[in-house]
């Protein structure tokens, strides 16, 4: 059986969905499980709705009626009125409603979870009556019964034996009866509440379900011809790897290629299976084969870019030397506050960390922070990553930039720009 992962651009209008549906029409001689993220950008405006709702703001309902009318465009150029879908989504939908009815009580990433999460329920409603409308048997599967997590929300862990359990029962019986559509970057906690796995976390889904059902292989549909050697939008003259091994892929997510979510190799690493990331406006082309014994051949650099980057000192308030033990008190900060590090380096007098800028942590962190340390830090700077004869490319990369940090290893540059 394979695995499909259509993300947020693939399905960002009605000629997104019906070249889904063309894709998929190819593979019809296999079992099919097609994990859909959010329609187009419908994550980000979700998260401005629940940031409206948490501070009571006046756009609340122009900003939900400004989604919903979005998604009901993409219905009516679909369906004919009068199909059932446009009820299954206007029922979704309500969800919303009612978490937004009262002021707000609970945490903001519980909620952001249970308000952002429709994104995603409402895509594969569309997606599965589509392949349905045009004769591919589909059926609509609540992911949040399946992918087990924590309630660590935005950030659910994933209860791998409980998950494993509840997939392999239920999914091969499914599978034998047709497509299945579900959604991408949801999980379901203990007691029923909706989790989400981190942003852009649908090609992570794709990979637990690949490897609780030993899937032949995952193929993530994108936007580009497959993983290129720096990102398109920045830089011009990329190249395409054919073949990249895992821990090539592994290294290239954890420092920030944003192609492929971090968490979603290791799964696939573990059980064998190789990923391919292919553009979806021509399934036949090749794209980039991830897989154990993938040959990586580095024409060009690779390289990263991480926008909207914090990069914070912190030194002892006596001028004392930053210690082990501060470190730690320093570390437990970060993670209690789930703010992920990227780059860190150690002097004498002082500690500096690169990181994410996620404006509710950063405010936690830095309280947390204050009661010990004397804390300075800076904002909106990049954080570049060149990986394989990188020495040349750094130098033009920061010609005219402020260097606020640099850190070289054997096969990684990375630096710290303002
Ligand atoms: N819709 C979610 C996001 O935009 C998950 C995903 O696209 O993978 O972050
Ligand atoms: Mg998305």
């Amino acid at each position: 059986m394979l695995v499909f992962k259509f993300g947020g651009a693939s399905v960002k209008d009605a000629a997104g969905v019906a070249n889904l549906a063309n894709v998929v029409k190819q593979y019809t001689d296999h079992q099919l499980l097609i994990v859909v993220s959010a329609m187009g950008k419908t994550t980000n405006a979700l998260e401005k709705l629940t940031k409206a709702y948490m501070d009571q703001a006046d756009d609340i309902h122009d900003i939900f009626n400004e989604i919903k009318e979005y998604h009901y465009n993409i219905l009516s150029g679909l369906f004919e009125t009068g199909h059932p879908v446009f009820d299954e989504v206007a029922n979704t939908f309500v969800e919303i409603d009612w978490a937004i009815e009262d002021e707000p009580h609970d945490s903001y990433d519980f909620v952001y979870d249970q308000i952002v999460s429709i994104g995603e329920l409402v895509s594969t409603r569309i997606v599965s009556a589509y392949l349905n409308k045009e004769g591919l048997k589909s059926k609509w599967l609540d992911v949040r019964g399946y992918v087990h997590t924590d309630n660590t929300y935005r950030e659910g862990v994933v209860e791998w034996d409980k998950t494993r359990a509840s997939i392999s029962k239920d999914l091969p019986a499914l599978l034998d009866k047709g497509i299945v559509v579900t959604q991408g970057f949801l999980g379901g906690t203990s007691e029923n509440f909706t989790t989400t796995l981190g942003r852009e976390g649908s090609d992570y889904t794709a990979s637990i379900f690949a490897a609780c059902l030993g899937a032949e292989s995952v193929t993530a549909w994108k936007d580009v011809p497959g993983i290129l050697n720096a990102d398109p939008r920045y830089f011009t003259d990329t190249v395409k790897f054919d073949e990249l091994s895992y821990t090539e892929a592994i290294e290239m997510t954890y420092y920030g290629a944003s192609v492929i979510h971090p968490k979603t190799i290791k799964p696939l690493q573990n059980a064998r299976i190789p990923l391919l990331v292919k553009p979806f406006t021509d399934p036949s082309a090749s794209g980039t084969v991830i897989k154990e014994d993938g040959h990586n051949k580095f024409v060009k650099p690779v390289i990263i870019l991480k926008q909207n980057q914090v990069l914070l000192s912190v030194s002892g308030k006596d001028y004392s030397f930053i210690t082990e033990d501060h470190l730690s008190d320093v570390f437990r900060l970060f993670a209690q506050n789930n703010v992920k590090i990227n780059v860190m380096q150690t002097s004498a007098l002082s500690f500096s960390v690169c990181f994410d800028l996620n404006e509710e942590r950063f405010e936690k962190l830095l309280n947390g922070l204050k009661q010990d340390f004397k804390v300075k830090y800076n904002e909106g700077l990049t954080l570049i990553t060149v990986r394989h004869d990188g020495v040349n490319t750094i130098k033009e990369l920061t010609e005219g930039k402020t260097i606020l940090l640099e850190q070289i290893s054997r096969n990684t540059i990375q630096v710290v720009v303002r």
